[in-house]
């Protein structure tokens, strides 16, 4: 009865409101909708940042698969389940941005989404410019190269031509590898077909896209070092403490209830 009145008001605000309709359609998977439901009665179209049981916008960059990406009209992948469940525990509306990577923090340190969520790691750079909550989840930057490579792990990069996804972490440590040429891409599924014509030696990326990278293309192995170890958090900017602690507040609920394993688990099997 309820999810009636609400999907008349949705069809009643996409009549006033052509943005509305679009952010609808951007919004997160199942549990998107669900948390869109809890309060959606009370919200106004959501065009402007939160306020409680407004609306709370996830910056991200739907290319990083299972984190974020496409899947038909929607956004899905492990942070888009994780803000959704966030925005329920704060009983919010949650919104999806879909960005370039390297805009995500100049987004949330200005104000224009409340948090970045994109699979983004920990790095002091990024903490000169917004706040991180505690983490989530552990990554690390992992080497792909094609099976018949003779690349078997980070000392023999020395003098190739790496491939990365600009203004990321592989990027940063590909930066600093000895005579590496450095190709920069803006998403990490360009990297690989660079690859996969040959055009560079190695990609330099997180180790979760890349396991879905090389189970979709044939010819291509991570190998087994990892070049570093990582850790994801949400951004959130400086001036927002109260949004921070209740992120953090949310994160740690997730964490005991086990709903965040189970968001996890639902993209990433175990036993990988
Ligand atoms: N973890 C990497 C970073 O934070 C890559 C993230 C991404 O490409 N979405 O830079």
């Amino acid at each position: 009865m309820k999810k009636k009145l609400l999907s008349l008001l949705l069809a009643a605000a996409c009549v006033f409101s052509m943005a509305a309709c679009g952010s609808e359609n951007e919004s997160a998977g199942d549990s998107g909708n669900a948390a869109q439901t809890s309060e959606a009665d009370e919200t106004e179209d959501g065009e402007e940042a939160s306020g409680e049981g407004g609306t709370l916008i996830m910056a991200t960059n739907a290319e990083f698969p299972p984190y974020e990406y496409h899947e038909g009209d929607e956004i899905v992948g492990i942070d888009a389940e994780i803000a959704a469940a966030i925005a329920e525990e704060l009983g919010m509306e949650l919104k999806i941005e879909d960005m370039a990577f390297d805009s995500i923090i100049t987004a949330v340190s200005g104000g224009k989404a409340d948090m970045g969520l994109a699979g983004m790691t920990v790095n002091p750079d990024r903490e000169k410019n917004v706040n991180f909550s505690d983490t989530y989840a552990a990554a690390a930057q992992v080497i792909i190269v094609k099976e018949d490579s003779e690349t078997a792990g980070p000392d023999d990069l020395a003098g190739k031509k790496i491939g990365v996804q600009l203004g990321t972490t592989g990027d940063i440590y590909a930066e600093d590898i000895e005579d590496a040429e450095v190709e920069r891409y803006n998403k990490g599924m360009e990297a690989v077909q660079a690859l996969l014509q040959d055009k560079i030696d190695a990609v330099v990326i997180d180790g979760e896209p890349a396991k879905v990278y090389v189970a979709e293309n044939e010819g291509l192995k991570v190998l087994d070092e990892p070049l570093t170890e990582e850790e994801y958090a949400i951004a959130i900017a400086k001036d927002n403490n109260d949004l921070l602690e209740k992120v953090n507040t949310a994160l740690a609920s997730l964490k005991d209830s086990g709903k965040l394993d189970e968001i996890v688990n639902k993209y990433i099997s175990a036993d990988e």
